[in-house]
């Protein structure tokens, strides 16, 4: 949608073709007729950081409806949470322990805050990095659990600069916009559709081909892009999926670049939502950073209205339960149902009053491609955005690294992408 915007306003014609029936994708909402919000269907918020987004949502003249409250997060420690939202209440924490260890904790944040040379931290697994200049005590109280929560089997193959810039380019005032991410799609869209883009919703892309044009007809080749409705011919195209996708939509790829695109790693991720009676926790968290080594089922527990008003859901608490898996991992394949019967009893644990009546309703949503995994060295592995194909471009979540993915660098790349196909 970004490239869209930024291609209709240099004078071409933009056509976007969207699978599903609304526009968003992985940051795309839901919502209950009694709220007035919407809610992600996989948690979002934005940081004060991500200038690219902000620096877009202003051009659109929406920066009215943007808000950065100031949620809790927390860190667990011998059976309690811990506020773990500023650099005081970092030092603070328990499971640092005392002296050197909050000394190396301080001047490792430090150091990553300042420091900008990531092609050196990208040499290094964040795993042996952490070990050698945090500590061992430091590494495996905060940053171990948060590798092995998103990477899985791989943690420890994942490089320095991916833990550089989280630290980076993260800040601890977090952002969303009114109604919800999913308000601010359909609003994008409208803006785009006003400047005169095509937006399909519901056609799903079967295939991407180079037209064959003989001699004869005296014009360039363009692309051939086939829909359930037929192939249409365009000068230039943008594919935005997952890297995998983009090797079954475009075959003809040269074998090399299809290669490059299917050796690429990441994570799927299996996100509950609750609609409950009653808040989880009574001290007003948004974030808990949960141990999974602690036996816990999931990775993430998100008190969605201790950031956004429960009035805004018909005074319903919304509270999500998500963890990042590996394909195949049993959550892929689990009920509603089954899933719930793994989570209540880590509920109870965060609220020993919770019961099961106070569930209005859950919804469980899953995705094969949530999170790329960036193994060391992994800038030389980031498949062109102009592919050996004349005209067609690729841009993912995959290739926008060194930064973790996100919104704010999904619109970068697609600006990025757009510039080079003017
Ligand atoms: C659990 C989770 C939490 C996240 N939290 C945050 C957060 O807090 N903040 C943040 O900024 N980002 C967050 N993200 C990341 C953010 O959602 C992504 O970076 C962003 O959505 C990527 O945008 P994209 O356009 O590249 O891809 P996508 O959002 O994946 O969009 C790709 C689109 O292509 C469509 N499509 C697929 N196949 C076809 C086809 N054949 N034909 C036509 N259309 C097709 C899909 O329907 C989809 O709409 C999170 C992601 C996950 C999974």
């Amino acid at each position: 949608m970004a490239a869209a915007w930024d291609l209709k306003k240099a004078g071409h014609e933009v056509t976007i073709f969207e699978s599903a029936k609304f526009a968003g994708g992985l940051a795309s909402g839901f919502k209950e007729p009694h709220w007035k919000w919407s809610v992600e269907k996989f948690y979002h918020h934005w940081f004060q950081s991500d200038s690219e987004m902000l620096g877009l949502i202003r051009e659109l003249g929406l920066e009215d409806k943007v808000i950065f409250p100031r949620p809790l997060t927390v860190m667990y420690h011998k059976g309690k949470w811990h506020p773990f939202d500023s650099i005081l209440n970092a030092l603070r924490f328990p499971g640092l322990g005392f002296g050197l260890n909050k000394i190396r904790f301080g001047f490792v944040g430090l150091f990553l805050r300042l420091t900008k040379n990531w092609q050196a931290l990208e040499k290094v697994t964040a795993h042996e990095w952490m070990m050698k200049y945090a500590g061992k005590q430091v590494y495996e109280q905060m940053w171990q659990p948060l590798l092995i929560g998103k990477f899985a089997s791989y943690y420890k193959g994942v490089n320095m600069a991916w833990l550089w810039a989280r630290m980076h380019a993260r800040t601890t005032r977090l952002g969303t916009f009114e109604g919800g991410f999913q308000n601010f799609a359909d609003l994008f869209a409208e803006k785009l559709r006003e400047l005169g883009v095509e937006i399909r919703l519901g056609t799903s892309i079967e295939s991407i081909k180079q037209e064959q044009v003989y001699p004869e007809q005296s014009r360039r080749a363009g692309l051939s892009v086939r829909s359930e409705k037929g192939a249409e011919s365009f000068d230039k195209v943008l594919v935005t999926t997952s890297p995998n996708l983009m090797t079954k939509l475009c075959p003809d790829l040269p074998k090399d670049y299809l290669k490059g695109l299917l050796e690429l790693k990441s994570m799927g991720a299996v996100v509950m939502t609750l609609s409950l009676k009653h808040s989880i926790s009574k001290e007003g968290y948004y974030w808990f950073n949960v141990p999974k080594e602690e036996g816990y089922p999931f990775l993430a527990l998100v008190e969605h209205t201790n950031f956004v008003p429960k009035e805004n859901f018909g005074g319903d608490h919304i509270v999500y339960a998500g963890d990042y898996l590996e394909l195949g991992h049993e959550y892929f394949s689990m009920s509603n149902e089954e899933l719930l019967e793994r989570f209540i009893p880590a509920f109870e644990k965060f609220n020993p009053e919770f019961k099961r009546e106070w569930i209005n309703k859950i919804w469980v949503h899953k995705t094969n491609y949530a999170q790329p995994v960036p193994l060391v060295g992994h800038s030389k592995n980031i498949p062109a955005i102009q592919t050996p194909i004349d005209g067609l471009y690729f841009a993912s979540m995959s290739q926008v690294y060194p930064w973790d993915r996100g919104t704010n660098f999904a619109v970068e790349i697609g600006r990025r992408a757009a510039r080079m196909m003017k």
